[in-house]
This record gives C-alpha cells, sequence and structure tokens, in this order.
C-alpha cells in the first residue's frame, strides 16, 4: 500500500505491507507550482513511487492513498477547494489512478486521521464518534452507526462553527467561528495581540498559563469554553457515544481534558454525555488513515 499525506509544504509518503507494517517512510518539499499545482503534485507522488520501487523491489505495491488539506468529496475522489494548496475542483482519484495505474483513494487530513483512530486507535470501540483535530486549524470526522459521514466533502467542519456571532473575522468570511477562538493558530495570535509577545505555539501560552501569566490563562480558558461550546452542539445534534481528540494541541493532556470534560458536563443536560479521551496514534496517523483507506478499494 502507498500512503501520501500532501500538505502545504511538505508531503510524507510511506510503504505499508499487507499487514500494515510501516516498510518506507519519505518527507519531501511539496512542489510549489501556481500554473499546474496538480500536475506537479503527481509529478511528485510518481517520483516518490519509483524511489520506493528502488528501495524495496521485492514488494509491488496494490492500490494508493492520498490526503491532502481542504474540502474532498471522498467519495467522488475531488478536491473541491484548498486554500493553502490553491486547487479547486481537482479529480485527485481518477488522476492518481491514471498516474500510478493502481486503484487509489483520495480523502483530507481530517478524515485520514480519524479513520486511523476509528479502525486502530482511541475510537475503535464505538461506533457513533467524533475525531477531532485540534492543531494550527480545528477539523474534524464523523463516524455515525460505524459508517464515516462525509456530507459531500463538507462534514466536519467544526472549526467553522459559530461560537461566538459578533466575534472576529475568520478567514472563511463569517465572524466568530470556533476557529478565530480556539485553534492553535488563534491562541498564539490572541496572545499576541494581548501582550506583544511573539509565541511560537500554543503550548509556549500554555506554558505561561501555567507559570502564572494571567492573559495567557485568559486565552486558554476563552479557547476551552469555545472547544467545549462546540463539542455540546455537536454531542446535542449527533449523540455520539465518544469525542477523540487528536493533533498538536491535543498532547496537552489533563491541562486540556480535565477543565474540557467539566465544562462540557456544565453545558450538557439529558443529552448522550460523550467520553472525551485523546488519541493514541502520533503524527503518522495520517499516513496510517491513507493506507486503510487505499486497502479497502483492492
Ligand atoms: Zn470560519
Amino acid at each position: 500500500m502507498l500512503a501520501f499525506d500532501a500538505r502545504h509544504g511538505s508531503t510524507k509518503a510511506a510503504l505499508f505491507d499487507n499487514s500494515g507494517q510501516m516498510l518506507g517512510f519519505s518527507h519531501t518539499s511539496t512542489p510549489v507550482c501556481d500554473v499546474t499545482p496538480a500536475e506537479s503534485l503527481m509529478l511528485h507522488i510518481e517520483d516518490l513511487t519509483t524511489q520506493f520501487a528502488r528501495d524495496f523491489p521485492k514488494v509491488t505495491p496494490t492500490a494508493a492513498g492520498l490526503i491532502a488539506p481542504g474540502i474532498v468529496d471522498d467519495h467522488a475522489g475531488i478536491a473541491i477547494l484548498s486554500a493553502s494548496l490553491r486547487w479547486a475542483n481537482v479529480p485527485y482519484k481518477r488522476l492518481t489512478e491514471d498516474r500510478l495505474r493502481l486503484p487509489s483513494t483520495f480523502s483530507n487530513t481530517a478524515r485520514a486521521i480519524g479513520e486511523a483512530e476509528f479502525r486502530l486507535g482511541a475510537a475503535r470501540p464505538y461506533k457513533n464518534v467524533v475525531v477531532v483535530r485540534f492543531g494550527t486549524r480545528i477539523t474534524a470526522s464523523l463516524f455515525i452507526d460505524g459508517k464515516a459521514h462525509d456530507g459531500g466533502g463538507f462534514a466536519g467542519g467544526i472549526g467553522h462553527s459559530i461560537v461566538d456571532a459578533q466575534g472576529e473575522k475568520c478567514l472563511c468570511g463569517s465572524h466568530g467561528c470556533l476557529d478565530t477562538v480556539a485553534s492553535g493558530g488563534a491562541i498564539v495570535r490572541r496572545y499576541a495581540n494581548l501582550t506583544g509577545d511573539a509565541v511560537t505555539g500554543a503550548e509556549d501560552v500554555l506554558e505561561r498559563a501555567r507559570n502564572g501569566d494571567t492573559a495567557a490563562e485568559g486565552v486558554w480558558n476563552d479557547a476551552l469554553e469555545a472547544l467545549a461550546l462546540a463539542i455540546s452542539q455537536v454531542a446535542a445534534v449527533i449523540a455520539p457515544e465518544a469525542i477523540v481528540i487528536a493533533g498538536g494541541v491535543a498532547r496537552a493532556g489533563d491541562e486540556l481534558f480535565v477543565p474540557l470534560r467539566r465544562r462540557l458536563d456544565d453545558l450538557l443536560s439529558f443529552h448522550r454525555r460523550p467520553t472525551v479521551l485523546p488519541a493514541i496514534l502520533g503524527p503518522d496517523s495520517t499516513l496510517l488513515g491513507a493506507a486503510l483507506r487505499a486497502r479497502s478499494v483492492v
């Protein structure tokens, strides 16, 4: 199985055997091309595939899974929109099949993480579960009655659910989206705006909050309140048994999960109360998810 995780800046690729063992891995720069970005990405994954064939001459891949950020229609295999990679309506599933001459799948980053956690990770015991990726942006993947639900590509956009209609303008054009308060990018920006101090990541803001910095505490608490509110709305609408939280900010551990569970508990009444727990598969879960998707079409 070949798996490719293409992002703005870098592309990870892996070769898996049929048992799910990762045999080969590469981390390269994503080619930058404003004129034909899809063609340059296809050339890149063809080169990466050739390299794996050289390194592992006895392994013959039977399928390929490509993932990328943005709005992706998994069933049609089309990238509807990716602002960071500058493409719209690109039929990547077909392009990958044509280029590599292998059955292929195409999905987005959040759904690949969700697939890996649902099949092999923290979401495995549940049939109704939401896997939230809490990183620079906040995205999610939904599993309803044991099946992935992608809503024609638009499901899981929890980062653009409104938590404060009078709030800050979001990149999407709306106001007060969850991403403007709780994403890793927002935590860094809001702290810098309040204090004038540049920080490198949300973890730095949390570290400052831990050391009694009141501005950092305020920014972190606002993020938790907004995240709990958005999750309570998901709980009210689809009644998941569990919410699994993945991504860099989720590594905060109890400092995230203990207050988040308490706030969520305060917001819910008669609803089914989801168990809120951390993802367990780590940063390469994207590649694992891409490979699992690929395996499903062999
Ligand atoms: Zn938005």
